[in-house]
């Protein structure tokens, strides 16, 4: 599993400073809720971590090594966000399978490890379908499976069940938390569902206005008086 670390991470869009010298530490295989309220930065933060937004100053290393410069498909980094962003004309299988074709790897290793990933998450018998034929809880199984298809060593979650309702919510986290624990990636996990965060993870991190405000065990930030 990998260590990340943030250093005085500035991410600014004109005159509003989205992540203001933020510093975040995920220890190897740990899994760290992300939480705050609306504009303090989550998703900015994700977005740096993922290659997708490029900071104004700060470090960001996996393992040591600076990965600022690598292009988001190098970065040993997955990403499921609110919205599962499938093809809409590919089936499931082959979204799964899609970083896996892009980067060339022969037709019959991306079909052994779209099977073994469509069994992780439980879609079993489902890799034909459209993503117009599956439902909430489904498409984002299959968002989780393509970010996980290429083994990452750190896995970014953006609210990626709000939009589901409760009882699915926590099949899902359960889910979730069981692939962390198989597989071993350290975890990043956006929510502002403060129930959501202690049931699932290891660690909490408050951001406010782009800054860390607080942290610690689910226990420790939610029972301090
Ligand atoms: P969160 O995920 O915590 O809701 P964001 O990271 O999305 O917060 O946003 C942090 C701040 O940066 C907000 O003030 C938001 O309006 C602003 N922001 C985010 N993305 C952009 C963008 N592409 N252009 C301009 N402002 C942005
Ligand atoms: P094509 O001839 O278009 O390349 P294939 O014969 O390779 O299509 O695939 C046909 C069907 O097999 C797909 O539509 C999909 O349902 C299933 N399939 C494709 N890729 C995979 C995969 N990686 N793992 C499991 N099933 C797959």
């Amino acid at each position: 599993a990998a260590r990340v670390r943030v250093r005085d991470l500035v991410v600014r869009f004109g005159a509003t400073t989205a992540v203001d010298h933020l510093d975040l530490d995920l220890e190897p295989g740990s899994f760290t809720a992300l939480l705050g309220p609306s504009g303090c930065g989550k998703s900015t933060t994700l977005g740096v971590l993922a290659g997708l937004q490029h900071p104004d100053a700060g470090t960001v290393t996996v393992d040591d090594r600076s990965v600022l410069e690598s292009p988001p498909e190098q970065r040993p980094v997955g990403l499921v966000l609110q919205k599962p962003l499938l093809f809409p004309h590919l089936d499931v299988a082959r979204n799964i399978g899609f970083g896996l074709r892009m980067a060339g790897v022969p037709r019959s290793r991306e079909r052994a490890e779209v099977a073994d990933m469509v069994q992780r998450v439980r879609l079993e018998g489902l890799g034909p379908r459209r993503p117009h034929e599956l439902s909430g809880g489904q498409e984002q199984r299959v968002a989780l499976a393509r970010a996980l298809l290429r083994r990452p060593r750190v896995l970014l979650l953006d609210e990626p069940f709000s939009q589901l309702d409760p009882e699915l919510r926590v099949e899902m986290r359960t889910l979730v938390r069981r692939l962390h624990d198989e597989l071993g990636v350290t975890t990043l996990f956006v929510t502002h569902d403060r129930e959501e965060a202690v049931d699932v993870a290891d660690r909490v991190v408050l951001l406010d206005r782009g800054r860390v405000v607080g942290g610690g065990t689910p226990e420790e930030v939610y029972t301090r008086p």
